[in-house]
């Protein structure tokens, strides 16, 4: 598949004919790839929708391009919720979350686990991670990024959806979920989840899923949860 660019609605003319692309995703286009006017690129508003363009202008700060063609898709149907327990190593939270986006997670959430160490998260940084797996990934509908302090938020924000928490100390390995459900997937810190959280989400009504005999490390456990859930 081609490279896929990402502009938000906002860089798209109201009749979405024009789009304007700026900073990183410019500079990738005219110095990295080194594409020229009345070359096609494919944009992604984040939104549902991919643009065929053709570029009409490239200056050293933007670029800018036709809309020839438009591709939607409907939002999914389920949402699938991925919530970690913030992670103290960056690279393994970004593992994790990359990896959350191209297995269909619809929003991510990061949370402060009883058992999380602090560490300086920026949610930026982040954003540029999820947007980054979104356009590898073909996907049309850019996921969100909540961030909050504890579990307790995060059951009560999602409080409408089917919790499942993915647990060493269970041999549960696979929970019946009706298919039609929306899911909040939920993996522990380094440290795992704390007794009190595991309590939450019993008493939340909420399920707790084994996934094997090993541990596996979070962002491990965030993929091998995710697939799980692949197709719903
Ligand atoms: N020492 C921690 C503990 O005892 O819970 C290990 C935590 S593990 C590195 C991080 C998270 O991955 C866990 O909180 C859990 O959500 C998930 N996880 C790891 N291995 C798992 C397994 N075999 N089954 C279910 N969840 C697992």
């Amino acid at each position: 598949m081609d490279n896929i660019f990402f502009a938000s609605p906002q860089q798209f003319t109201p009749d979405n004919k024009t789009v304007t692309i700026t900073g990183q995703e410019a500079q990738h286009i005219a110095k990295v790839l080194r594409k020229r006017e009345g070359d096609e690129i494919t944009v992604a508003n984040g939104v549902g929708s991919h643009f065929r363009c053709i570029i009409s202008l490239i200056t050293r700060q933007h670029v800018q391009a036709n809309c020839l063609e438009e591709e939607t898709r409907p939002h999914p149907q389920n949402q699938k919720i991925l919530a970690l327990g913030s992670l103290r190593k960056r690279d393994r939270l970004e593992f994790a979350f990359e990896k959350a986006v191209e297995l269909g997670a619809t929003e991510l959430c990061l949370f402060e686990a009883d058992h999380s160490e602090r560490s300086r998260i920026k949610a930026d940084r982040l954003e540029m991670v999820l947007t980054s797996a979104f356009k590898q990934s073909g996907r049309f509908w850019l996921p969100k990024l909540t961030m909050l302090d504890s579990l307790e938020q995060v059951l009560l924000r999602f409080s409408d959806f089917e919790a499942v928490m993915a647990h060493e100390k269970v041999e549960v390995a696979q929970p019946v979920i009706p298919k039609n459900k929306n899911v909040l997937l939920l993996v522990g810190p380094e440290g795992g989840f704390s007794d009190f959280e595991v309590e939450l989400v019993e008493k939340a009504g909420g399920a707790l899923i084994s996934l094997g005999e090993n541990r596996l490390r979070a962002e491990t456990a965030v993929t091998a949860l995710l697939s799980l859930f692949l197709f719903r």
